[in-house]
């Protein structure tokens, strides 16, 4: 890497590639001889319509999306969707099912829960998030109007190894996964995903909804939180991140360059081993993720004890190696591998791991 960058190993924010980052620069102050930077255009354009579309064409293009689904480039976070899912299908039964394996899909169930009746359908809390339940395991209700679960626990580092099968519409928070390999899209109800992991920057968050999905945004539904809405202006009702957006083209421009995201798969699962292999090797280090669930994203390990975690977090810090902290709700380590993550920096870290643990021996 150029620029004195480091290797950052945040869950998000989080990297973006360093070649994005270049061509923003080089397109900062005069966008395509337009004479203005993208976050200076009309959103209403015709220069910003152009990157919009397009935006929406790769993706389209990348994630092999159909026509009957709408993608939305929303903000609010992924949080937010916690809410509009809700608010926009709940109503239809009065109920839903979630899956509670980590912490985002446990804030998202409550917040559900402000809308109706939620069902858990299944959580893996008993053993501490260590793993993803069976689908024979799933309590599911025959009422629910969609089951809600999140496919890749960025705290915990565990992921589902399938994905489940269910009368009611999958609602999916792919947040920490979207991108980072092939996904069948049309098995999915809604799939949304906050961009600050392998999309760009905060502030946008993209929304892949089935145009047939039965929404009931009520009356009372906030304009900005109705899907209905959302389609029909294509995310124009008022003015969309669109800074974020264009950024999320260069990143698709990028993972097409790369080949796409089969060999994005590979690559990830490539630098995902190189870390499992080596905590599978040490006395030291463990992780408390179950070996099928093992996040290829996230992943989290300790030592056990909390003083030599901090010393190897900061010294790792020394190395270059930045933000390896846990989740302030689990401690420990967690190195986020995402796309733009280059394949040398786990390895540096995967050495530096070696190296630790040989001097404490
Ligand atoms: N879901 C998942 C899986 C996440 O990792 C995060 C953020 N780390 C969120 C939801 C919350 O996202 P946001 O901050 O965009 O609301």
């Amino acid at each position: 890497m150029g620029h004195d960058r480091v290797y950052n190993f945040s869950a998000g924010p989080a990297m973006i590639p360093e070649k994005v980052l270049e061509r923003a620069a080089s397109e900062l102050l005069n966008y395509g001889g337009s004479g203005c930077s993208v976050m200076e255009m009309s959103h209403r354009s015709k220069e910003y319509d152009a990157i919009i579309v397009s935006v929406e064409e790769k993706l389209r293009r990348i994630m092999d999306i159909p026509d009957s689904y709408s993608v939305l480039f929303l903000q609010g976070g992924a949080t937010m969707q916690f809410s509009m899912a809700a608010l926009n299908l709940m109503g239809n039964t009065g109920c839903a099912d979630y899956a509670i394996t980590g912490q985002f899909s446990k804030k998202a169930s409550e917040e559900a829960a402000k809308f109706g009746k939620v069902n858990i359908a299944a959580s893996s809390k008993d053993k501490n998030f260590s793993y993803i339940p069976r689908q024979s395991e799933l309590k599911l209700d025959p009422n629910a109007s969609y089951f809600h679960f999140c496919m890749n626990n960025t705290i915990y580092g565990s992921k589902w190894d399938y994905i489940p099968e269910t009368e009611a519409p999958l609602v999916c928070d792919m947040s920490s996964c979207i991108l980072s390999e092939p996904v069948d899209v049309t098995k999915f109800g809604i799939i949304y995903a906050g961009a600050q992991k392998n999309m760009g920057p905060a502030g946008l968050t993209v929304v892949i909804v089935r145009n047939d999905l039965p929404f009931c945004p009520t009356d009372n539904t906030p304009i900005l939180l109705s899907y209905p809405e959302m389609i029909k202006t294509r995310s124009m009702h008022n003015t969309p991140p669109t800074y974020g957006i264009y950024l999320l083209g260069l990143v698709l421009d990028w993972v097409e360059e790369l080949g796409g995201l089969a060999e994005m798969e590979k690559l990830n699962r490539a630098k995902a081993e190189i870390l499992y292999n080596r905590l599978d090797a040490s006395k030291l280090f463990k992780t408390g993720i179950e070996k099928p669930y093992r996040s290829v994203m996230n992943v989290t390990f300790t030592t056990g004890d909390e003083a030599l975690d901090k010393q190897f977090i900061d010294g790792a810090k020394k190395e270059g190696l930045i933000t390896l902290g846990g989740h302030r709700a689990v401690g420990g380590m967690r190195a986020s591998i995402y796309n733009a993550m280059p394949i040398e920096g786990v390895k540096k870290l995967a050495a530096y791991m070696e190296k630790f643990e040989a001097e404490r021996q």
